[in-house]
């Protein structure tokens, strides 16, 4: 019988450590398979940031640093200056690059840096226990805002990319989910473009995913991948925002 799926080598024969349902899990397999079938699996350097997301290491096949809270771009950008030939890519949660990271996350596409970000967007603190992100959606509870975000108290949810796609230097900006299979092929295919994009020299390159966080939201696996397509999606709209082919 002939094997058509198996786990790619870039991805560690480890047991998984997320919670059941969580989309890390998912999304690193994604960049397993796309090292992979690249081949740039021993030339992927990994800055990763603070989070659920930071087990990164654990389970891929490449080199990986851990940064700072929100310093991933940063670290990033450092590695990928005295290593122009690696592929470089930051893996961070919202929490991390939006909160407490939101400087690097400007200054870094700003400059161009010729790296990839890949922000896990679950809109929720998911590590420390379910607090308020700037990404969690109006009305939304969570163990800061019990009553639900309010928009006066707590202002709005941020669009990372569309944020993003106001300056002038990013190549590829871009926003997938992993809550179907059709959308987990096209996010695949997205992280595979932003990886080419810097290996070509293209520029910067950042691609969100919306990733379910059954724990956080107080969800079983099916209902939170339900939530990502009935509540994230309609606020935060999947799309290329920005490509090399397309121009700004
Ligand atoms: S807390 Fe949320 S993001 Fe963290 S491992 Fe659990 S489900 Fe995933």
């Amino acid at each position: 019988m002939k094997t058509i799926y198996s786990r790619p080598k870039a991805l560690l024969d480890v047991p998984n450590a997320f919670c059941p349902g969580c989309n890390h899990s998912t999304i690193m397999r994604l960049i397993a398979e796309v090292l992979e079938e690249t081949g740039l699996s021993q030339k992927a350097i990994a800055a990763v940031g603070i989070g659920c997301g930071g087990m990164l290491g654990y389970f891929l096949d490449c080199d990986t640093v851990n940064a700072l809270h929100g310093r991933a771009p940063a670290v990033a950008t450092g590695i990928k200056r005295v290593r122009p030939d690696n592929l470089v890519f930051a893996y961070q949660g919202d929490g991390d690059l939006a909160s407490i990271g939101m400087a690097e996350t400007i200054h870094a596409a700003n400059r161009g840096e010729k790296i990839t970000i890949v922000f896990v967007n679950n809109v929720i603190f998911g590590m420390t226990g379910g607090q308020m992100a700037p990404t969690t959606l109006i009305g939304q509870n969570t163990t800061t805002t019990p009553d639900g975000r309010n928009a006066e108290l707590h202002g709005y949810p941020i669009r990372v990319c569309e944020l993003i796609n106001q300056l002038d230097a990013p190549a590829y900006i871009a926003r997938f989910a992993v809550n179907t299979p059709s959308n987990i092929i096209k996010a695949k295919a997205g992280l595979k473009k932003a990886f080419e994009i810097q290996m070509a020299g293209k520029g910067y390159s950042f691609v969100e995913i919306l990733s379910a966080c059954p724990t956080g939201w107080g969800l079983m696996p099916l209902g939170s991948l339900t939530a990502v397509g009935e509540k994230m999606m309609k606020y935060f709209s999947l799309g290329v925002l920005r490509s090399p082919e397309e121009g700004k």
